[in-house]
């Protein structure tokens, strides 16, 4: 029988909920156990694929093609495991089921009551991933903070699988302890009000995660337990880390692992963290920098909420710049900076001009586009190593249509009816767009890209001939300019051969110029950094080490 625990949070969101859940889980891993994980948002979308990623942040997409939470990415980086769509949850997905179930008579006539076939939805969802993923444990985080309307049911259902199941299943609050400026004094009040409101739905805390700027000391700790009806041990200290992969390392500090597993009466099966001691040790900035410009569109008020639209690329970059021994420094531009008339070319020189190498993320919509490609012109041209991923490499290809191969009025479908379209609709795609069919209808998830020998791309995975690597597009490479490209010195070095789609082109003629429409950064976890972005980081050096 697999273990369930559930990770609420309380005082307010934004605290990191969800790298608490994901450190546990490689707590539990290292202790040997094999461990899944679920992300509950309670809102009613179906999924996060319709979301604005200001609203929401990156979306994150698994093999199977689901677009969903970031927080799914962070348990893939840190469990170092694929997940699926059952691993994300939403209101939306769960009401779709149940009535979807209804219309057939899935319930033989019953009145169905949102209080009671909800939950029961939700509860066998969660028991589901336990089998699926073979899990000792899975960790359950809801989303939201307790007290919400929203996720109400998704407690409710935690409830009553500890009530049914009391030596399987443990509740963990992560809460904040502020410390305001005039007291200069650490306060367990709100934590005691979100645990109060906890047990209003029925719900004891076995653990509180207390996040908070410095450590939370013995004296805070007890009145904690005393208040909050939980053993002082049982209160783990969260402070803020220069690093999230600081965090396993931290917990265990307070020894989070061996007290889970002693609750549920359980031995650890192994014990290493030495990886992860590891891995903390190179986060903390003692290597030579390397400089990375991200040039991006979300970025309008400096780099504030950027990283968290572009997390993947962000740890992508990390990983690949840590397994080189190299700090990372990433630099945040803002594309309409270079569409501005008299300064753009200036602006260019002073941001660029400061990185190892650059990197145009993928993004929607023609905003920042032309200041984009300018971004992409200047690297060309200046041999600064790029990578462009998925419409980094679609504005790529624009730029060298337009500045190389002279077809000046290249341009992609996504922006324009009329030019030479460049990059243009997928086929499948049309149907779709003319009636508004636009939710989890790209390109998504793991697809086959074949590698052409010799390429730089083929060295750099390991001379593999094909790869599996994920999507989320709808408009692609327009074959018909193909030739023209390629008699320019465009190589297109990957290709999915069942659909004739470019998947990779890269330039020969410069040290590191290689876009792809897919998302490498997916893939990258921090012990297996991707090879994109370590060949990216190594043309960075090399280029450093010349200048
Ligand atoms: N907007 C482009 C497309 O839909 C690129 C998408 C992306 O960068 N993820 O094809």
């Amino acid at each position: 029988m697999a273990k369930f625990i559930f990770v609420a949070g309380g005082v307010m969101s934004g605290v990191g909920k969800g790298i608490a859940t994901a450190s546990i889980g490689a707590i539990l891993k290292s202790k040997g156990f094999r461990v899944s994980a679920i992300k509950i948002d309670p809102y009613l979308n179906m999924d996060a694929g319709t979301m604005n990623p200001v609203e929401h942040g990156e979306v994150f997409v698994t093999d199977d093609g689901t677009e969903c939470d970031q927080d799914i990415g962070n348990y893939e980086r840190f469990l170092d495991r694929n997940l699926s769509t059952i691993n994300y949850l939403t209101n939306g997905r769960v009401y779709h089921a149940v009535i979807e179930k209804e219309r057939q008579l899935g319930y033989n006539g019953e009145t169905v009551e949102v209080g009671v076939h909800v939950p029961e939805e939700i509860i066998s969802r969660i028991k589901n991933v336990a089998v699926h993923d073979k899990a000792d444990f899975v960790l359950v985080e809801i989303g939201g903070t307790v007290g919400d309307y929203q996720n109400m049911l998704f407690l409710e259902a935690g409830r009553l699988m500890k009530l049914a199941s009391s030596n399987d299943v443990l509740f963990m609050l992560v809460t904040y302890l502020p410390v305001p400026r005039m007291l200069g004094e650490m306060k367990t009040k709100p934590t005691q009000h979100a645990v109060r409101a906890l047990n209003s739905v029925g719900i004891s805390p076995d653990f509180i995660i207390a996040r908070s700027e410095a450590l939370v000391d013995a004296p805070r700790k007890r009145k904690i337990s005393i208040f909050c009806n939980v053993a002082p041990e049982n209160v783990i200290s969260s402070p803020d880390v220069s690093s999230v992969y600081d965090i396993p390392v931290q917990f265990e500090e307070d020894q989070l692992g061996n007290r889970i597993l002693k609750k549920f009466r359980m031995k650890e099966r192994s014990k290493d963290m030495k990886e992860w001691r590891k891995l903390s040790a190179k986060t903390k900035g003692k290597n030579p920098e390397i400089v990375i410009g991200v040039v991006g569109k979300y970025i309008v008020s400096g780099d504030f909420a950027l990283p968290d639209s572009y997390i993947s690329v962000v740890e992508a970059v990390r990983h690949a710049s840590w397994a080189k021994n190299r700090t990372p420094r990433i630099l945040w531009f803002s594309a309409e900076e270079y569409e501005k008339k008299g300064t753009a070319l200036k602006s260019l020189h002073r941001d660029l001009k400061q990185c190892d190498c650059v990197i145009v993320p993928g993004g929607f919509g023609e905003r920042g586009t032309e200041g984009k490609i300018r971004a992409i012109s200047y690297c060309r041209v200046n041999k600064i190593p790029y990578l462009g991923l998925c419409f980094g490499m679609q504005l790529a290809i624009i730029e060298y249509a337009r500045n190389v191969c002279g077809i000046a009025r290249a341009t992609s479908r996504e922006f324009s009816k009329t030019g030479d379209l460049v990059i243009d609709v997928m086929e499948d795609q049309k149907a779709l767009l003319e009636t508004k069919k636009y939710g989890a209808t790209m390109r998504l998830g793991s697809y086959m890209c074949s590698l052409q020998k010799g390429s730089l791309v083929w060295k750099l995975y390991n001379k593999q001939s094909a790869v599996q690597e994920r999507h989320r597009h709808r408009y692609e490479f327009n074959n018909a300019y193909k030739e023209i490209l390629e008699a320019k010195g465009v190589v297109f070095s990957g290709a999915n051969t069942e659909r004739n789609l470019v998947e990779i082109m890269e330039i020969p003629s410069h040290p590191f110029f290689v876009g792809t429409q897919f998302h490498p950064e997916l893939l990258s976890r921090p012990f297996h950094p991707h090879p994109l972005f370590t060949g990216l980081v190594d043309a960075a050096l090399k280029r450093k080490k010349k200048h």
